[in-house]
């Protein structure tokens, strides 16, 4: 679709993680040309790759905001994707239980934001829940037909292709270092070229607000980088978990709690947990960033949010410390999962924009300069959402005065 006589630009993006991708790929088929720019060698080398890999329904969000609109049209819009271009996916449904009588209440007001945000979703008996998930451990539950398993690389490969083909380009190993953007143009320059445009689209995820900064923003929140670690269940073990099993979130927080998720390419994965990473891009508690930590340090929100969340946190450093923990935790939900069933698997680290008031930013969120589109919070649902995220940028630079 081209939206007709509109303005034709050079737009540079940067990052080609799926919010990136989706939106020039939005930007080429509307008769844009797209320049996207990554400083790793590959597509979806951090938050995209290193992900659950859930098209999530759109269950969890306040009603009316991004989240729950986007993200409840970008399920619809993501599994369609997938169909169309091959991609691997699986709308097989999801569990959310209630472990015990004192969650029923927080189960049951899901059961009412995903009713309100048009999400398929059915409170169901103990009996109902064996029937989908015959190991699983409730007082009551929530199914949701609407969720779904999908390849988030292949959507990326399918995306990029889209670019290339509307004469787009994506270049690798160009790390942005300078933004200048004046009201004719903004020349952006990375290790590798200088690039001249008419807009500039920042979707860099976990240093977002460095690239606004960079641009001659002062963007009100920091991007806090916040690891979820998983594990894979051995093969032996795989059969306790027939699809995705997840506990009541704690409705404060912008985590689901560490689940039970059967992935696309096979296998069980369990997490992700939450831990305050000690680098923007730190999979593992080894790789630690002096400027990242004192970046983190600096902003006044993180002591406000430490503050208020200190017991959950070591809650959850104990956790990621503890193997024994993880499995209790996972046990909640499957009891009969045997001692030795889980291997350390991968990690992926969550971009999580934080207010200097200490309050995690709920919303997905995007602040506007001249010739500029700053994406500054785009954690979980993003991926399901990406569609839906880059055609709403692509109609908001259009229809800037
Ligand atoms: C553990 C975990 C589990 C999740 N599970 C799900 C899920 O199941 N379903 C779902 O919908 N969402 C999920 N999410 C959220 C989802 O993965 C993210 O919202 C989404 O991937 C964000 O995409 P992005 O393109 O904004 O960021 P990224 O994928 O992080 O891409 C940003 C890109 O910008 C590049 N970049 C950064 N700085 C520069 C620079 N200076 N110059 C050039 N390039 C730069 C990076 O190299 C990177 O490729 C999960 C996230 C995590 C971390």
């Amino acid at each position: 679709m081209t939206s007709g006589s509109g303005p034709r630009w050079h737009v540079a993006v940067a990052g080609a993680g799926i919010v990136g991708l989706a939106t020039g790929a939005e930007l080429a088929r509307r008769g844009h040309r797209v320049t996207v720019l990554d400083k790793e060698d590959d597509l979806a080398r951090h938050q995209t790759g290193r992900n659950s890999g859930v098209i999530h329904s759109g269950l969890y969000y306040k009603p009316g905001s991004l989240k729950a609109t986007l993200g409840t049209a970008g399920a619809s819009s993501m599994a369609k994707f997938a169909e169309e271009h091959g991609v691997k996916a699986d709308i097989c449904g999801k569990l959310v239980v209630a472990t015990e009588q004192r969650q029923v209440p927080a189960l049951l007001a899901l059961l009412e934001r995903g009713r309100a945000n048009g999400v398929p979703v059915r409170l169901i008996s103990p009996a109902e829940a064996a029937e989908y998930e015959p190991h699983v451990a409730c007082v009551a539950a929530l199914h949701v037909a609407s969720t779904g398993i999908v390849d988030y690389r292949g959507i990326c490969a399918a995306l990029a292709e889209q670019i290339r083909q509307h004469g787009g380009e994506i270049v690798f190993g160009a790390e942005i270092v300078g933004i200048r953007s004046s009201f004719e143009q903004v020349v952006v320059t990375t290790t590798t070229t200088e690039l001249t445009a008419e807009q500039f689209v920042n979707c860099a995820g976990l240093h977002a607000d460095r690239l606004a900064r960079l641009a001659g923003l002062e963007p009100s929140v920091r991007i806090i980088p916040f690891r979820g670690e998983y594990y894979e269940l051995t093969p032996p073990a795989e059969h306790f978990v027939s699809g995705l099993i997840y506990p009541v979130p704690d409705p404060t927080l912008p985590f689901l709690g560490v689940h039970l998720t059967r992935m696309i390419g096979g296998g069980v994965h369990a997490g992700p947990n939450a831990v305050l990473a000690l680098a923007r891009e730190g999979y593992t508690w080894r790789d630690v960033d002096r400027h990242d930590v004192a970046d983190s340090l600096r902003w006044p929100g993180l002591w406000r949010l430490g503050r208020k969340y200190w017991r959950t946190g070591a809650q959850e450093v104990r956790r990621s410390l503890s193997p024994k923990r993880f499995l209790a935790s996972l046990r909640e939900l499957v009891p009969a999962l045997p001692d030795d069933c889980l291997v350390p698997s991968t990690a992926g680290v969550r971009a999580q924009a934080l207010h200097r008031n200490g309050s995690l930013v709920d919303d997905f969120y995007l602040e506007r300069g001249i010739r500029q589109m700053h994406v500054l919070n785009a954690p979980s649902p993003a991926a399901t959402a990406s569609l839906e995220i880059g055609r709403r940028i692509a109609e908001e630079l259009e229809s800037a005065p």
